[in-house]
């Protein structure tokens, strides 16, 4: 069993979080330090830790959290700007919380994808 993180509290509603989204398999809710002015986390309601522990059971609900994306995009008002998503998956990629999540980040231009360094 995979080890619970904030995320799984979030998700039972029993920390204080801004929910924007929920059924029976995923949760939606703003990321607390938000990088821009839509800025949501879409998780797994069951703990994946990361993308490298995917497994074919979960593709129904990996595949869900991109049709959840879109209506949400489009409730934020940032559909026809254009938005990001991103999965950060281990350490070299600046993973903090290990309960497998995506980010939907939109309202402004976000610019170049990577940093460039050097
Ligand atoms: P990552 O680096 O991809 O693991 O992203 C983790 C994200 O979770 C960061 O953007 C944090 O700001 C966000 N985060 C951490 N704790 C909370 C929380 N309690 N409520 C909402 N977002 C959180």
């Amino acid at each position: 069993m995979a080890e619970e993180t904030i995320f799984s509290k979030i998700i039972r509603r029993e920390i204080p979080s801004d929910i924007v989204y929920q059924d029976d398999v995923l949760t939606a809710f703003r990321d607390v330090n938000p990088q821009a002015p839509t800025h949501i986390l879409i998780v797994p309601n069951h703990v994946i830790p990361t993308v490298s522990d995917v497994t074919a059971d979960d593709e129904m609900v990996l595949g869900k959290i991109f049709t959840v994306a879109a209506k949400l995009a489009e409730q934020e008002g940032i559909a026809a700007g254009g938005y990001r998503l991103i999965v950060n998956c281990g350490a070299d990629a600046g993973q903090e919380v290990y309960h497998l999540h995506v980010h939907l980040l939109g309202g402004r231009p976000l610019g170049p994808m990577l940093h460039r360094s050097g």
